[in-house]
């Protein structure tokens, strides 16, 4: 691996996995050369807390990380835009606006994107999870119309989908709405132990949220469940997962059956030694890791070691191994949360004051300045 003294390294998205990165570059200084960020929104929105917005337990505000402070603490050079095509031979980056950037090494971690319609199909109430920024936007401007039904059905049994069927439920701006949770023929929380469903099933009764454990697909207009039609609907809202974006194939990157791009034990993208790749829109080869933000967040340091490394024109050493794989907290809404933990399943107010403090212990980390 060489690198210059004057070396561009070039950042492609700013959020869960790269947070990492630029706050490495903050707290201990940035390497030699320069760095560029690529990333067209104002600030970072944090996942784990978009349930207790959408119930009014906090304001959109309290969920973003405005990164106009950490791009200047971390002395990057900001493009404002979203990467549309990389060259990765000739090294040269191509954004929406036209711009071209030149690199010697890019880290790439933009996340998944949508796809409820190739899963469910075609509706204009969907409402995709993906990316987080279009549904947050979204479900701002579609709360404030009128409801026709009162009905909501949240589609996927994973702890995205339960949590945002609590969220619904409680919304602080479509009240007493009624919501139905299809989870899917593989079930609600198929990943957590049996004590754990049982909690999220009494919890999901007690709430009066309607479990449909079949697959949903919408047919003529209609959402369809194990053959019933589950209209009529105000909106429907897919967390069916994360799918791929379609540039790194286009771009000639490595990627997998699913469209993402494969990298080996140090992030590098297979192949090409001067780009890596991170959060959920990379596949790691040598080991499973899913597509989380605890996952994401956690790889973000391991990042910025090899980066740094690297760009000292030495190899990288660091792999990131899950740590806290078993570990979930599930905001129920109404005040309390669900500990997942292997086999154990737990709730109380006590863990959803814990899982509060995470979160904005996590946010504040990022909002007060680095003071190195
Ligand atoms: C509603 C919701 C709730 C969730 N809750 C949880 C949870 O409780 N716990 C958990 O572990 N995970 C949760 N997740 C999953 C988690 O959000 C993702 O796994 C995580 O965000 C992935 O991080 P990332 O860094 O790969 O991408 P992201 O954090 O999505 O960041 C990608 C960044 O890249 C930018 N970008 C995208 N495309 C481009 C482009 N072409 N050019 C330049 N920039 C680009 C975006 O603007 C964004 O800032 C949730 C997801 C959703 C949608």
């Amino acid at each position: 691996m060489t690198a210059h003294a004057d070396a561009v390294l070039m950042l492609v998205g700013a959020g869960h996995a790269h947070l990492g990165v630029i706050d490495d570059w903050r707290k201990h200084g940035p390497p030699r050369g320069r760095t560029l960020l690529v990333e067209p929104l104002d600030a970072m929105l944090y996942s784990g807390m978009v349930p207790g917005w959408i119930a009014g337990e906090y304001r959109a505000s309290e969920l973003a990380i405005p990164l106009a402070p950490l791009v200047e603490e971390a002395g990057l050079e900001w493009h404002r835009a979203r990467l549309v095509r990389i060259d990765p031979q000739a090294r040269i980056a191509h954004l929406d606006n036209g711009e071209t950037l030149a690199f010697d090494i890019c880290s790439i971690a933009t996340g998944g994107a949508g796809q409820a319609s190739d899963v469910l199909g075609a509706d204009e109430r969907l409402l995709d999870i993906r990316p987080l920024s279009g549904f947050i936007t979204r479900w701002q401007s579609l709360r404030e119309t009128e409801l026709h039904h009162r009905r909501i059905a949240v589609v996927g049994g994973g702890a995205g989908g339960v949590e945002l069927a609590f969220g619904f439920r409680n919304s602080s701006h479509w009240r007493e709405c009624s919501v139905t949770l299809a989870t899917g023929s593989s079930g609600l929380l198929p990943d957590h132990a049996a004590a754990v469903r049982e909690r999220v099933t009494d919890e999901l009764e007690v709430q009066g949220i309607t479990i449909l454990r079949e697959d949903a697909a919408i047919r003529d207009g209609a959402l369809m469940a194990g053959g019933r039609s589950l209209e009529a609907l105000d909106l429907i809202v897919a967390a069916v997962g994360s799918g791929a974006p379609d540039w790194p194939a286009a771009s000639g990157l490595p990627v997998d059956e699913y469209g993402f791009v494969q990298v080996d034990e140090h992030q590098r993208v297979c192949g090409f030694e001067h780009i890596l790749a991170a959060g959920d829109v990379a596949r790691r080869t040598d080991r499973s890791v899913p597509h989380s933000g605890v996952h994401a967040v956690y790889t973000g340091p391991v990042l910025a070691r090899n980066l740094r490394r690297m760009l000292a024109g030495k190899s990288p050493r660091r792999s990131y191994s899950p740590r806290f794989m078993d570990f979930y907290l599930l905001n129920t809404c109404r005040g309390e949360s669900v500990a997942s933990y292997r086999r154990f399943g737990l709730q109380s107010r006590w863990l959803r004051r814990v899982k509060d403090w995470l979160d904005t212990r996590w946010i504040r980390r990022f909002t007060r300045p680095a003071g190195r």
